[in-house]
């Protein structure tokens, strides 16, 4: 049962930063073109779904649904996405890091060499009420397979504590690992601490399950109309669309790898998708 229900979720797909400054960071999608794809998907006919409506997928109504993602928790979705998303009636979920709610951030400067803002809680308390949802990318973004137990666990603990006790039970429902890093023993983590569902890297895996769910990232260079994560669409073909993406997106992180190694010499190690 677990195994069909991973096959037919609807897909994932996962953007970091839209607009703000331009820098080497592979992980800003403009402003503009974050429209555009959104109104194309849209006018294509597709519909996003909120968090609890995809842990309820029945099979069949996954075709032309798709659940959209943020990283992160960046101030300037709420200026550059947010709007764009409730104008289309869409919604989506933002994995937010816990302790930097509120706060510029010092964790990823080596992806982006600007300190950005992220949002606060306010501003999530605001877009919560309208229907978008939130959820945990950690405490402080620390990569979890790397953690002993008791690290793990007040990771994936504390930060779900602070969600449900600011926004309630359902933003405990899920996570994103930072940098996708996750295997079977943060998955006991995420089970134990009381998460439904869990996302990590490209690929994600069926041996994890629901705590275990793979996304499609949108990096810069995805600048079409419609993300290559939705563009192959069979129209319901979703296992043959999540095949591609997959496929795509792997390329796509030599591409990263290789760029990175050349514009930025000995920082290139760094230059690792962040989800
Ligand atoms: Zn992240």
């Amino acid at each position: 049962m677990a195994l069909a229900a991973l096959t037919t979720f609807p897909s994932v797909l996962c953007y970091h930063r839209i607009g703000g400054p331009l820098e080497l960071g592979v992980t800003r999608v403009g402003r503009s073109v974050f429209a555009r794809q959104m109104t194309a998907v849209a006018r294509a006919g597709w519909q996003t779904v909120s968090l609890a409506e995809f842990a309820g997928q029945t099979p069949h109504a996954a075709r032309r649904t798709f659940l959209l993602t943020f990283d992160d928790g960046y101030a300037s979705l709420a200026d550059h996405a947010y709007p764009v998303l409730a104008n289309l009636g869409f919604t989506a979920t933002t994995f937010v890091i816990t302790d930097f709610v509120g706060k510029t951030n010092t964790w990823d400067v080596r992806y982006t060499w600007n300190r950005l803002p992220h949002l606060s809680w306010p501003e999530i308390a605001h877009w919560c009420a309208r229907g978008f949802d939130f959820a945990s990318h950690g405490a402080t973004h620390r990569r979890l397979t790397w953690l002993d137990n008791s690290a793990i666990a007040t990771e994936l603990v504390g930060s779900r504590d602070v969600l449900t006790a600011r926004l309630g039970p359902d933003a405990g429902r899920a996570i994103a690992y930072p940098f996708g890093a996750v295997d079977a023993r943060v998955v006991r983590h995420a089970e134990s601490a009381g998460y439904e569902l869990g996302f990590g890297g490209v690929k994600g895996s069926g041996g994890g399950g629901r705590l275990h769910l793979g996304r499609i990232p949108v990096y810069s260079w995805d600048a079409g109309d419609v993300p290559f994560g939705l563009r192959a669409d069979g129209l319901g073909a979703l296992g043959r669309i999540v095949a591609h993406a997959a496929n795509r997106c792997a390329v796509g992180t030599s591409i990263m790898r290789g760029v990175g190694f050349w514009v930025s010499g000995v920082r290139h190690h760094s230059l690792t998708p962040d989800t």
